[in-house]
């Protein structure tokens, strides 16, 4: 199983599948992996100790970032994530740390979490995907409801007054128009984040 694996000069982390969402647009609806991972489904989850044994190898070797990302929503396992972060930290200290999400943590871990980042983890990448409420739930379709897009958002802008780099991210022509990029872009700066427009993939 895939617990760790290079993209860009950068190892990215898989520590577990399970997410709250079920986006229309998830690259696991139609690959195993990414950039020849191999396939990032888990039999199981990898313990602290695991997932810090597969990523040695690739901080010998020597990369510029430690990315949580996975096949899944990172955050469904805050606390072992943050513990990994944290030994990555001790180990390197100057290693640019980063968590690829959906910015549900505070639902999925029923409680405010961004403080808890802070030390550990350097950028937090968060989808943000569209400027509308109701849209975000009829294309993520997260368990939560109708408040996930709020609580996203809070979650954001909780992290980037704790000091977080905080990048909201978005598809770019043809998912999202210019204009609502636009919207996308108001939105991420008023929360004290940068919006970044991921290419389209097709
Ligand atoms: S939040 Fe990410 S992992 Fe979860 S369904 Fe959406 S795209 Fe897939």
């Amino acid at each position: 199983m895939t617990v760790a694996y290079g993209v860009k000069g950068g190892v990215y982390v898989n520590m577990t599948n399970r997410c709250p969402c079920s986006c229309m647009f998830c690259l696991r609806n139609n690959a195993e992996g990414v950039y020849g991972s191999g396939s990032l489904w888990l039999e199981r989850e990898p313990t602290v100790e695991e997932t810090i044994e597969a990523l040695k190898p690739w901080l010998e070797k020597g990369v510029d970032e430690v990315v949580f990302c996975g096949y899944g929503e990172p955050t469904e396992r805050l606390d072992d994530m943050l513990a990994v972060a944290s030994w990555v930290k001790a180990a390197n200290p100057s290693m640019r740390t980063r968590v690829n999400t959906n910015g549900l943590s505070d639902l999925i871990n029923g409680r405010p979490t961004a403080a808890e980042f802070v030390g550990k983890i350097d950028v937090l990448s968060i989808s943000l995907n569209t400027d509308d409420a109701r849209e975000y739930l009829e294309e993520c379709h997260p368990k939560f409801g109708i408040d996930s897009y709020e609580a996203m958002k809070k979650f954001a802008s909780d992290a980037a007054k704790a000091g977080i780099d905080v990048v909201m991210t978005v598809v770019g022509e043809p998912v999202t128009s210019r204009a609502k990029q636009e919207r996308c872009r108001e939105i991420a700066e008023s929360l004290g984040a940068r919006l970044r427009v991921r290419p389209y993939e097709g």
